[in-house]
């Protein structure tokens, strides 16, 4: 027994057409209608991990602030230091 995908998303409202996508199994939906796509319950928490997270907002944060090191250090060399001496 296939079971069809069940998605009223609002493009196939607005096409007046429903979803004949085959749904993926354990799903009421196809995958073009988010299953697998959003991760099932469980599978998100073990997939995320905080950490990881953070340590690319630092990364990010350091690069920055290394760019505006960098800006600042450049600004000094061609004469335009706000900072004064
Ligand atoms: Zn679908």
């Amino acid at each position: 027994m296939k079971r069809l995908c069940t998605a009223l998303s609002w493009d196939i409202e607005a096409s007046g057409q429903s979803c004949k996508a085959p749904a993926v199994r354990g799903w009421k939906v196809c995958r073009f209608h988010g299953a697998r796509g959003g991760a099932p319950k469980g599978e998100r928490n073990e997939r995320y991990v905080h950490g990881e997270r953070t340590q690319d907002a630092m990364a990010v944060r350091r690069a920055i602030t290394e760019l505006i090191r960098i800006s600042r250090e450049a600004a000094v060399s061609i004469g335009f230091d706000q900072t004064g001496d």
